[in-house]
């Protein structure tokens, strides 16, 4: 077996530990003679499973008795319609921050539902930085304000949480979940799909203040009602069960493994800087963010032309470091180093780029 240092954007990189753990799990999990991926969810082996992850996940993030955690389908798209659908329900307004193509997306979703304002963007800077606002940009009487806080196609993060007073602050963390440790209580709703740091593809997460739900129009579907999900322990239907159990198996790893967030985090600076490090010194490759707005988890870079980054892209493939290049929309290229990235990825990548860079100079 022959494993490659995988640096997509998502799906991405499991811990292998992990994937040791469900492999031997796989043909019977615990005494219950069959494989988590054959359990009904009403079992009592699969409640204790779904149960004891939201109990980790809300021990590893530190999420506030206040809060509901829900383990949710349809990815961090379909809560692009979701959130307007059940946080629209006063005034009908919210307020958008555009940092790059997922919060665009958001917003032409909630578009479909109320008034939906755009405060800042940073598209005129092709996104290599996060935009500026401040409380007064917010609405007063808007019902939510939206931003991403990871922007995984231009690899750029909000340095800091935005200040928006008494509206509730709605934040996409799909690529940064979980990465380090984040204040929850700061913001009204956060989620994200779980395929980029926490689980394979299929499970999106929503960490909502208990008393924004419950006030979705009657016309909301069902499923995507948090109050519904959230009355039924995310349970209304047949949940993403194995995605759930390998969510588990992943706090776990955080928790024992790593230590913890803060130790998750440590980990993730210090890969980033052997990154960006090497990137602010080389002669060849550049970094595209802005340094303020940089991401710890999707590290875009360029070369001075189009045809060295497709060369370096296809040597690096060969090389066993893959899914290098950059999202369609961006071009160059982009490590993605999520959680599950060793260092040692990071540290054998950056020794490939710099011999690309002598033989390529
Ligand atoms: C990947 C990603 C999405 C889209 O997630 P899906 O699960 O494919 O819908 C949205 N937002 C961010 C920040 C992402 O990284």
């Amino acid at each position: 077996m022959s494993r490659v240092y995988n640096f997509s954007a998502g799906p991405s990189m499991l811990p292998e530990s992990v994937l040791e753990k469900a492999s031997s799990e796989m043909m019977e999990y615990e005494t219950s003679g069959q494989s988590v991926m054959e359990m009904s969810h009403r079992s009592k082996v699969f409640d204790k499973i779904a149960k004891d992850t939201e109990a980790l996940f809300r021990e590893v993030y530190n999420v506030p008795d206040n809060y509901k955690v829900l383990f949710l389908q349809g990815g961090a798209s379909l809560q692009f319609a979701a959130i307007p659908l059940n946080l629209l329900n006063g005034s009908k307004k919210a307020d958008y921050a555009i940092s790059g193509q997922f919060s665009n997306k958001a917003y032409k979703e909630a578009v479909k539902y109320g008034d939906i304002k755009v405060i800042a963007s940073t598209k005129d800077d092709n996104f290599k930085c996060v935009p500026n606002f401040s409380k007064e940009d917010i609405r007063p009487d808007a019902d939510y304000a939206y931003i991403c806080l990871n922007n995984t196609i231009y690899g750029t993060k909000f340095p800091y949480i935005p200040e928006t007073g008494d509206v509730p602050l709605v934040a996409d963390i799909s690529s940064c979940m979980l990465s380090e440790p984040l204040d929850i209580s700061k913001f009204g709703l956060v989620y994200g799909g779980a395929q980029k740091n926490v689980a394979p593809a299929g499970l999106t997460i929503v960490v909502v203040r208990e008393d924004l739900i419950g006030k979705a129009d009657e016309m909301i579907p069902s499923v995507m009602d948090y109050k519904n999900m959230a009355d039924n322990d995310s349970m209304y239907n047949t949940p993403p069960c194995y995605n759930i159990y390998m969510c588990k198996l992943v706090l776990e790893w955080i928790k024992n493994e790593i230590g913890g967030l803060e130790k998750m985090k440590e980990r993730n600076e210090k890969k980033a800087a052997i990154l960006y490090d090497f990137l602010d010194s080389s002669k060849l490759f550049t970094a595209v963010a802005d340094k303020e707005s940089r991401s710890l988890m999707n590290v875009t870079f360029v070369t001075g032309s189009d045809e060295l980054n497709a060369k370096f892209v296809e040597e690096a493939t060969k090389a066993g470091f893959v899914n290098l290049k950059g999202h369609r929309s961006v071009g160059g290229m982009r490590a993605s180093i999520y959680n599950a990235m060793p260092i040692e990825g990071v540290e054998k990548l950056v020794e490939f780029m710099k011999k690309f860079e002598a033989e390529n100079i």
